[in-house]
């Protein structure tokens, strides 16, 4: 390969909160000059993500798939089950973290095809993505599908242990932020707070393949949490680029109408749904692609929005529960009475395509990553009711540092496969209450949809030529430019 050409080589971890912002990475990565991308993932993934890339590969972007075979059948796995989405059960979750480690192997018995590679950009939890580096000598920038805010307060309580010998529902400070950021030990995450599965060995790979890390790739623009990036800049000897919003890096249509799945409402449809309804009159409820809420708590959010009188969509994925949930749906009379103005989205939504709706004023969250940058470009405030992971972390940032969300009251984790023995945690009321706040016309509620909508708008610029985010991405390029010269 030329001097003055890169191959960077993409490796997602297979779940869509991971796999979704680096397909749109590796589109905008191939969009620079001289740049191509490899994305190297299993079978029934590239099928998945594949077709926002069908259209662009046509035209002649320099991305392409490298399939590594799953080794479902060898990890005790149904076929199948290739994403984190498709676990079936809690139980099988050690397998799925085994079948993980094992696409090391698969990988290098591929390497020869797409040699050479000049950088290798790989989530955090495929730590094996640091020994393969090391082994071929490759520069790995390490992606985590998160904020600045959210490395550094992982990081400072990774060093601080503040939450150690604490009462669960003690509130402490994280030290060494430039908030004061308060947070209980059951509401982090299960890094620091397990859950009845033990996955302590596969996060302390992660973090220690993270620290080895050359660089870290953000998905997040840097006037959203300018002091957090300096602070997790001082701390990565500099080398950390703010690249996003990703899923900014596609405005057509239908590429985001199939983003991460196919999706189960035509989008035709739901862009008349949407476009029947007044500016910001309507709540969009969206829990991503892996909170399951138990069949009561489910009804109390219904009820919740129900009771808000809003307009509004709500994306139920009921699996293991259909049955209960499509029963009390009919039986209680629920979607007859909202049916002028609910829209029930049954699996997968377009959500991007949703929330840069007009109509959408706010948007009840889960406080996954995405879901909340997604909703930051979109200008949209946010009623967040974060489960697990890091989004009780995310919740603190939009409602306490960005100024655009309401909390539903959510007071602590429910880790997944958790659900059932979790019972009612937040009541309908609550649910209601933070909605009406969200999409109140008063003082608050109005100043509250200015800040997100201003954010929206620098967010938006911030990927365009000239915005921060489109800089740091050529700034990242000169750096694996300059470190491949120098090391070869
Ligand atoms: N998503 C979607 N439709 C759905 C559910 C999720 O398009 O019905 C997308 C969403 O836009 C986001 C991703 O899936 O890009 C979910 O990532 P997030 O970090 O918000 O949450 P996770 O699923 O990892 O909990």
């Amino acid at each position: 390969m030329s001097p003055n050409k890169l191959h960077f080589l993409l490796i997602p971890h297979i779940g869509p909160g991971h796999t979704i912002p680096m397909i749109d990475m590796a589109k905008l990565l191939a969009k620079q000059p001289n740049v191509t991308v490899t994305i190297a993932t299993t079978p029934l993934n590239a099928t998945r993500y594949g077709p926002t890339l069908t259209g662009p590969i046509e035209s002649g972007l320099p991305v392409r798939f490298l399939q590594l075979p799953f080794p479902a059948a060898e990890a005790g796995l149904p076929e199948g089950c290739e994403s984190t989405d498709k676990i079936p059960s809690l139980d099988l979750v050690p397998n799925f973290l085994a079948a993980i480690g094992m696409l090391q192997q698969k990988l290098e018995q591929r390497y020869e095809m797409i040699k050479p590679v000049n950088c290798i950009i790989s989530d955090k939890y495929m730590s094996w993505t640091g020994d393969f580096a090391d082994k071929y000598k490759l520069p790995r920038l390490m992606f985590d599908g998160m904020s600045c805010f959210n490395e550094l307060c992982y990081n400072n309580l990774y060093v601080s242990k503040a939450y150690d010998g604490l009462p669960e529902t003690e509130p402490f400070v994280v030290p060494g932020l430039p908030d004061r950021i308060e947070l209980t030990r059951n509401q982090l995450p299960p890094e620091f707070n397990p859950s009845s599965i033990d996955t302590s060995e596969f996060r302390q790979r992660a973090r220690d393949a993270e620290v080895r890390a050359y660089g870290v790739v953000i998905n997040s623009f840097e006037e959203l949490e300018c002091e957090y990036v300096k602070e997790y800049k001082k701390l990565r000897g500099g080398k950390v680029w703010c690249i996003g919003p990703l899923s900014l890096c596609d405005s057509d249509n239908s590429a985001q109408a199939q983003r991460g799945n196919v999706a189960a409402i035509d989008e035709e449809q739901c862009i008349k749904w949407l476009d029947s309804h007044k500016p910001d009159s309507v709540v969009y409820a969206c829990f991503g692609s892996l909170v399951r809420v138990n069949t009561p708590q489910l009804i109390e959010l219904g009820l919740g929005l129900e009771a808000s009188n809003h307009p509004f969509i709500w994306v139920i994925k009921s699996v293991h529960r259909e049955k209960e949930v499509e029963e009390w749906l009919a039986e209680s009379g629920f979607e007859e009475r909202v049916k002028d103005r609910g829209l029930i989205i049954r699996g997968w939504a377009p959500q991007v395509l949703i929330l840069s709706h007009p109509s959408v004023g706010g948007f009840l969250t889960h406080c996954g990553w995405n879901s909340t940058l997604e909703s930051v470009c979109a200008g949209v405030p946010m009623i967040t009711w974060p489960q697990f992971a890091e989004q009780f972390i995310n919740e603190k940032l939009v409602v306490q540092v960005l100024g655009i969300g309401v909390g539903v009251g959510a007071d602590s984790v429910v880790h997944v496969g958790e659900e059932d023995r979790s019972g009612v945690k937040v009541k309908s009321e609550s649910v209601k209450n933070a909605i009406e706040k969200v999409m109140d016309d008063g003082i608050e509620g109005n100043e509250r949809r200015k800040r997100a909508k201003e954010l929206g708008i620098i967010a938006n610029g911030a990927i365009k030529e000239g915005g921060s985010s489109h800089l740091n991405l050529t700034l990242l390029i000169q750096d694996i430019m300059h470190y491949t010269k120098t090391s070869s």
